[in-house]
């Protein structure tokens, strides 16, 4: 496909960390460019048990827009859906503040079977890629028990309760992983992170609270971004101060912290070597502890997330990593030479 390998000769991997809508974006403008050479750990803190079936949907935002099948007005879910069994679900008095589309509960069924019959979350999740024609690796990033709870003014809530039946409108006061002590990064996972084929560790422009924290927080998984002899860095999910879509920067205001990129890098300090800003934030950014690429990060069609792919990943090739890098303040210098 045109654009592969333009920016890896080396033909290296890369792994992306992932949540869901925003980071999925990314995603699929990276699987264009990279192919198969392509890892996209994917955050499993949102799943939930709902109506006996186990729900990932993190994981089924990241599986359909890969394979092209998401639906882009709603944001989620597949663009060829149809709502039967929700309206029979209504009127035999069913719960229905989650809304499972009639494709879509084909995914949660099958997944849920095959679960119980002992399969893991790894295995059904690359079994479902394949099937729908995706070349990147999906990998959930732990297949142990992990779950976002929300401390907030109305009480403890868990994560869907907050996010789709309360519509995040409870201030939040802490967010907590439960199981996050206990679980353990999968084998698949641990292998994408090695390897001297590794090139470039990206993190998507995903909630940084809600959807990156909890991969960061399987016991591992930071450390493995810090030892990381390759470099490492982010696509800020901030554009003027304003989250493009969901709660990230309500979230933001409700913990105290500023809307801003030099917030997004201080989160992720000792972790990055460089964030890709947008242009628009450019002027103003200042001093953010890290090399910073300003670039186009408003996705708006396949060509726009192609070419935020494009800019990080030429941006990744820039940065060298020196070993000492991951302790503050970064010793690390930038090359710029185009072998
Ligand atoms: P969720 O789990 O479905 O909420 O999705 P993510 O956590 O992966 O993504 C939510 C974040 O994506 C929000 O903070 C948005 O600001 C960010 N986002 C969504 N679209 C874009 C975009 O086009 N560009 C950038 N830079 N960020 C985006």
């Amino acid at each position: 496909m045109n654009g592969r390998s333009q920016y890896l000769p080396g033909q290296g991997r890369v792994v992306a960390l992932c949540g869901g809508v925003g980071g999925a974006k990314l995603a699929v403008g990276l699987q264009h460019v990279l192919g198969e050479r392509l890892s996209v750990v994917v955050n499993v803190a949102d799943d939930f048990e709902h109506l006996g079936l186990h729900i990932s949907p993190d994981l089924d935002t990241v599986l359909y827009t890969l394979a092209g099948l998401s639906d882009p007005v709603r944001g989620w879910g597949r663009f060829d859906e149809t709502w039967n069994f929700m309206e029979a679900l209504k009127q035999i008095g069913g719960e229905t503040w989650f809304l499972l589309g009639d494709r879509d509960m084909a995914m949660h069924i099958e997944r849920t079977r095959r679960r119980v019959s002992g399969e893991s979350l790894t295995i059904i999740t690359s079994d479902f890629a394949h099937r729908l024609g995706i070349s990147s690796a999906v990998l959930p990033v732990t297949n142990d028990r992990l779950s976002t709870i929300v401390d907030t003014t109305e009480g403890e809530l868990e994560f869907q309760r907050y996010f789709v039946e309360r519509r995040c409108e409870p201030l939040v006061k802490q967010i907590r992983f439960s199981g996050a002590q206990s679980a353990r990064l999968s084998e698949e996972v641990l292998a994408s992170l090695d390897g001297d084929d590794l090139r470039l560790i990206i993190l998507c422009p995903s909630n940084p609270y809600l959807s990156i924290d909890p991969i960061l927080a399987v016991p591992g998984m930071a450390e493995k971004l810090r030892a990381a002899c390759v470099p490492v860095v982010a696509i800020s999910p901030i554009i003027g101060g304003q989250a493009i879509k969901g709660p990230t920067r309500k979230i933001m205001d409700e913990l105290g912290v500023e809307p801003s990129n030099a917030e997004i890098s201080r989160h992720y300090a000792g972790l990055l070597d460089g964030l890709v800003i947008d242009t628009a934030d450019a002027a103003g950014a200042g001093h953010l502890g890290v090399d910073v690429q300003a670039a186009p990060t408003l996705m708006t069609d396949m060509q726009s997330k192609i070419t935020l792919a494009e800019h990080a990943l030429a941006f990744g090739e820039s940065l060298r990593v020196t070993p000492e890098r991951r302790g503050r303040p970064l010793r690390r210098e930038a090359h710029h030479d185009d072998t």
